[in-house]
């Protein structure tokens, strides 16, 4: 069986006040609410707010078994191990802070401001040197998709952007498949079109990796996914979860959505 993981990008969302509200009341939620404990949550609020999120994470009543909520991941990461690079965060800060998860690509990154493919390879060698896990994004705009050029758009993204890895570092990253028309729009993609994506990117996988790595590397859904869309996403035979975003800014409406897996 695959993993499952829902993952929470705030994007650059709440105070510091806010956040630290937001994560009192998810950890409450996801103590009192959270169906399956195999579903695998990350949180991936703004960097400033990365050192709060670990810290409540976990429940330390009893020290020598902590009980962890949630996993903490970034949105990004520069492209470059340290140096002269003002403002940028390396992965090697991220590892010394605990951070387990990043995420790489995102539309939004690529459209604001000019991430590449070839910048997403680096990012993701960078993370993977810091056995930071990747949460890669990848996803056509609304007009390749008018056009029937979705699944080339989608798979030059995974081959300049991944296919130079190795077996082994390929194995430890999640895709995440972003239409980036249903980003933030509230037009979620059907389970139908998100299935017949997803399915495109293992065969890919299974192309350059093999059977065994294309079984097991978890493939999310993002885009408008919400307590509504989730189920039928997530029933899907080749979508393992989600990168949430509005959605993940309410605890109820993101919990919701965790608990969204078939039982
Ligand atoms: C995202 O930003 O990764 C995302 C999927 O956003 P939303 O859920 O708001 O569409």
């Amino acid at each position: 069986m695959r993993r499952k993981i829902v993952a929470g990008n705030w994007k650059m969302n709440n105070t510091f006040q806010n956040a630290e509200d937001l994560l009192d009341e998810l950890v409450d939620s996801l103590a009192n609410e959270q169906e399956d404990q195999d579903v695998e949550v990350v949180v991936c609020p703004p960097f400033l707010y990365a050192e709060m999120a670990l810290d409540m994470s976990t429940d330390d009543e009893d020290a020598s078994q902590p009980q962890v909520f949630y996993s903490v991941g970034v949105q990004n990461v520069s492209e470059y191990e340290k140096g002269a690079y003002t403002g940028e965060i390396s992965a090697g800060m991220l590892a010394s802070m605990n951070v387990e998860y990043c995420i790489v690509g995102h539309s939004e990154r690529r459209k604001y401001f000019g991430e590449t493919d070839s910048q997403v390879a680096r990012k993701v060698e960078q993370l993977l040197q810091n056995a930071i896990t990747p949460i890669v994004c990848c996803g056509e705009q609304e007009a390749d998709r008018e056009a029937g050029n979705q699944f080339e758009v989608v798979g030059r993204q995974l081959k300049e952007g991944l296919f130079h890895l190795k077996p082994l570092d390929f194995s430890r990253l999640i895709i995440a498949y972003e239409p980036v028309w249903a980003i933030g729009t509230g037009k979620t993609a059907t389970p139908e079109q998100a299935q017949e994506m997803h399915a495109f990117i293992r065969g890919l996988v299974q192309e350059q990796y093999g059977k065994e790595i294309a079984r097991v590397v978890p493939v999310l859904y993002g885009g408008s996914c919400n307590a509504k869309t989730a189920k039928d996403l997530f029933a899907m035979p080749d979508i393992d979860g989600g990168l949430i975003g509005g959605a993940s800014l309410d605890a109820r409406d993101f919990v919701a959505i965790i608990n969204s897996f078939e039982k």
